[in-house]
């Protein structure tokens, strides 16, 4: 059981009129060290203010977030910037000008004041803009960088509509403010600007073709691609961690297109020979497998960002379907869908089976 309750506000707000009464309100709760949780254009994040360090380990406790995982800090201008990081070197300016606001989380050199919680202890500091008028409108009236996680529980698929929130944090945090469904649908891409080369740590709504467009020699962490951690000091704690997992195990199968689909209906012939209910993660222009099992379409494959939209409304789908067991096709690790792919290996937690 958690151990106190919050009656949580559910707070509607109009994107298009992000200015209204609901916003301030919310950031008046950040401002006294509550937690609210907010739509961004990548998923629901769960915000305390950055400076307060009591604040902050609230989202921890909340989230049963593991200690050692720091928090991305959100800014709504770049001059909220210089009381977080030591200072902006020419390849993160030429990132913010090009991607911010959007989806790109850039760490860098953490200032003296950043709240040792936020950083999990680390020398660095992780921060990005938001593009989402909501979650900008929230940073600028609570007047302070906001501190923010995913909104959901710890290891769980996060969140994309404000009801996931609920169904997760409802009586722990303050308010959330409902601003209709996120858009891309998976986290920011997280790039490391402290080490001698650009290292992607996360992939995410921005790929690593236009990272490289932009900056000339990008790395991709060799943990990204593994989709598991694999050595003592993974350069991004959270890597460790199994992520987006839904209840019921998850069985990623990679391959050739004709393969998977086989391979897909025979894993699912035996689940159900031995009385197991099976959930099939599909898309719409893959095979139709409405006779192996429950169905849950995830968006198309040739698009992946669509993918990528609708990836953890169907994970929790699951959940409510109530399968014992998913078999998952996998994706072409190219654009978003190397993002798409990251969390679905996570997801399975190493049962990847490659045809
Ligand atoms: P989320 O919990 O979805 O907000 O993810 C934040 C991700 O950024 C996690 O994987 C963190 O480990 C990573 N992260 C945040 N701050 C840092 C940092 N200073 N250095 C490396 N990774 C970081
Ligand atoms: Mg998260």
């Amino acid at each position: 059981m958690f151990a106190y309750h919050i009656n949580t506000r559910y707070i509607k707000v109009d994107q298009n009129h992000p200015e209204a009464d609901a916003i301030a309100g919310a950031g008046l709760i950040l401002r006294r060290g509550g937690l609210v949780a907010f739509p961004t254009e990548t998923v629901y994040g769960l915000g305390a203010d950055a400076t307060n360090a009591r604040a902050v380990a609230r989202i921890f406790e909340a989230k049963g977030r593991p200690p050692d995982n720091p928090i991305i800090v959100h800014v709504a201008s770049r001059s909220q910037l210089s009381a977080l990081v030591v200072g902006v070197p020419t390849a993160a300016k030429i990132l913010m000008d090009t991607f911010w606001p959007g989806p790109l989380t850039i760490i860098l050199p953490a200032a003296k004041g950043v709240p040792e919680v936020v950083t999990a202890g680390l020398a660095t500091v992780a921060v990005r803009m938001p593009d989402h008028p909501v979650a900008l409108e929230l940073i600028k009236v609570a007047g302070v960088p906001v501190a923010a996680p995913s909104a959901n529980l710890s290891g769980k698929p996060s969140p994309t509509h404000a009801a996931h929130v609920l169904q997760d944090l409802d009586g722990r945090i303050e308010a959330v403010l409902d601003g209709g469904p996120a858009g891309v649908g998976v986290e920011s891409t997280v790039i490391d600007l402290t080490a001698e080369a650009p290292v992607i740590l996360r992939p995410g709504g921005i790929t690593p073709e236009e990272l490289g467009a932009c900056l000339g020699e990008v790395i991709i962490d060799s943990d990204v691609l593994a989709g598991s951690y694999d050595g003592d000091s993974p350069r991004s704690p959270g890597m460790k961690y199994t992520h987006y997992a839904p209840r019921a195990p998850l069985l990623l199968v990679t391959g050739n297109g004709p393969a998977v689909a086989l391979k897909i209906r025979q894993l699912a012939c035996a689940e159900k020979c031995v009385g197991r209910r099976v959930g099939i993660l599909t898309y719409s222009d893959s095979s139709d497998f409405s006779a192996a099992g429950e169905v849950v379409v995830a968006g198309r494959r040739e698009r992946p960002e669509t993918v990528a939209a609708g990836l953890y409304s169907a994970l929790r789908r699951f959940n409510e379907l109530g399968v014992d067991v998913i078999l998952a096709e996998g994706l072409e690790e190219k654009g978003v869908g190397l993002a798409v792919m990251n969390r679905l290996k996570k997801a399975a937690g190493g049962r990847i089976i490659q045809v």
